[in-house]
């Protein structure tokens, strides 16, 4: 049994609740993990509120080595997670792999954020001094979806830890297992007990964390819908990562082998369950009958199968019930006037769905509208790039958005006009840990990456710092 980790022990469920997580490539049953209550939310949130009382005092070179020691330990411990992550979540091995790597990185690009806390001072009157300093909030509660378990792991908390915070992760009830090793590394890196918290869960484990009143800042990564409920109900400060809708505009200007290419990436890594996914295929007119050739034959080629094959290029999805419901996805897109033109097959054993293409798709119909978080693209035609912008900024959301052009003028047009959080022009999922990005709409709250990021988990105080003997009225 999996237990909780909470002040730097395993424990099980207060009441001795359990819950199974299951190998969405298989069916099976993985392992049993404990089932946090009210019990458990309370002792996680007071171990770190404990915690945080010697953690914030902890110098900031002291925090950023404790950072690097996990990503050492991570680099070294990565084909047990790697194979972990693939049996708990039913993603390749190889995109397993990449992940652990690029945590690693980030956790060595979090350790600079300590020693880059930087107040500033003000002009003031002779024997005044006015400066501010950034805070720790104190306990952050942090909760994750199950696409990037491992990388939620992390990157849901050691922002927050850089900056003098401790934390309770909620890791996804679908995928528990990574999290819960990660809070073992951590402890074996040397971060204090109840500095990480690992509470597992389901959605009421995550209201009851969000709620509570030891909570100072909450940092979700999930669904729009889950954010939403979250921010009504909560008086402290939220950082919300939400659903997105990406258009993928390919102008007549692109080039068409290598936005065909990789467009297929930006659609099906992951079978589609990213929140940057690049959903919906928008295609000049005159580009689109020879790029969906492209296209269409470079789906064909992906290796759709078992999660721990290294050729493997597309797992499984998260589970059976999430399968199913992006088939309903698919028969409302029938019904409304689309055409399943690759693809649509489900497994007979495991939550596999093949790559699938829906052609004839218009801007009202709802797979153009919305998240169906799956292996997915739905397929547009425009006649101008006015039609386009308009197309790709009419959804609720703004995460991320990606033109093919070889024209700079026709990309820098377009990156002004497009309502978007990230704007790529030939280079999808690019992505780094010193460059910030922000959701617009409803896809999100806040900045995520880069210095910005110890803004996301600190606080302002200014300091009015005067002499008795200099008083600050005239006389
Ligand atoms: P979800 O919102 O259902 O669940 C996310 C987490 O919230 C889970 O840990 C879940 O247990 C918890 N939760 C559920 N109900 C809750 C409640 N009422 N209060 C508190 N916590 C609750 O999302 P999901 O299905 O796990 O993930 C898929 C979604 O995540 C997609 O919409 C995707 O776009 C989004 N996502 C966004 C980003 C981003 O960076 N913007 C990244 C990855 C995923």
């Amino acid at each position: 049994m999996n237990a909780h980790l909470i002040d730097g022990e395993e424990r099980p469920s207060e009441k001795g609740g359990t819950f199974t997580t299951i190998n969405p490539a298989t069916g099976e049953e993985l392992d049993t993990v404990a089932l946090g209550g009210e019990a458990d939310v309370n002792a996680a949130v007071d171990a770190a509120t404990r915690a945080g009382h010697l953690w914030r005092r902890v110098p900031a070179a002291e925090r950023a080595a404790l950072l690097r020691r996990l990503a050492g330990l991570i680099r070294a411990g990565a084909s047990e997670i790697a194979t972990l992550e693939a049996r708990d979540s039913g993603r390749p091995i190889s995109d397993c792999h990449d992940d652990v790597a690029i945590c690693a990185d980030l956790l060595d690009y979090y350790a600079t954020l300590p020693q880059n806390i930087r107040g500033a001072t003000y002009a003031e009157q002779p024997g005044h001094l006015t400066h501010s300093r950034r805070e720790p909030y104190g306990v952050v509660a942090a909760i994750a979806p199950w696409n990037f378990p491992f990388f939620f792991a992390v990157t849901k908390t050691a922002p927050a830890l850089a900056t003098g915070n401790t934390v309770v992760l909620k890791m996804a009830e679908q995928t528990p297992l990574t999290s819960i090793l990660y809070g073992k590394l951590c402890l074996r890196a040397g971060f204090p007990p109840g500095a990480v918290n690992i509470l597992n869960g389901d959605g009421r484990t995550g209201a009851l964390l969000a709620a509570h009143p030891g909570v100072k800042k909450i940092t979700f990564t999930g669904s729009t819908e889950v954010g939403r409920s979250i921010r009504q109900a909560s008086t402290v400060s939220c950082h919300l990562e939400l659903g997105g809708k990406t258009a993928n505009i390919v102008t007549k200007h692109a080039d068409l082998v290598a936005a065909a290419r990789t467009s297929v990436h930006h659609a099906f890594f992951n079978a589609g369950q990213v929140c940057t996914a690049g959903s919906r295929l928008l295609l000049d007119e005159a580009i689109a009958e020879p790029f969906m050739e492209l296209f269409l034959r470079a789906t064909a080629g992906i290796v759709v199968g078992d999660p721990l094959a290294p050729t493997t290029q597309v797992g499984a999805l998260i589970s059976e019930q999430h399968r199913a419901r992006v088939q309903e996805h698919l028969s409302r897109a029938v019904d409304e006037g689309a055409s399943i033109i690759a693809g649509g097959n489900p497994s007979a054993v495991g939550a596999f769905l093949e790559p699938t293409v829906l052609d004839g798709v218009v801007p009202g119909m709802a797979a153009a509208q919305e998240e169906i978080f799956g292996p997915v693209v739905s397929v547009m035609r425009f006649r101008h790039l006015d039609e386009a912008v308009r197309i790709a900024n009419g959804t609720p959301y703004g995460l991320a958005a990606t033109v093919w052009t070889d024209q700079l003028a026709e990309a820098l047009d377009l990156t002004d006009r497009l309502d978007a959080g990230i704007v790529w022009t030939n280079c999808p999922y690019r992505d780094h840990a010193h460059v910030p990005y922000e959701g617009h709409g409803l896809s999100g709250q806040g900045e995520e990456g880069g210095l910005e990021t110890i803004n996301e988990f600190t606080q302002l105080k200014v300091a009015y710092l005067g002499s008795p003997s200099t008083p600050w009225t005239l006389p």
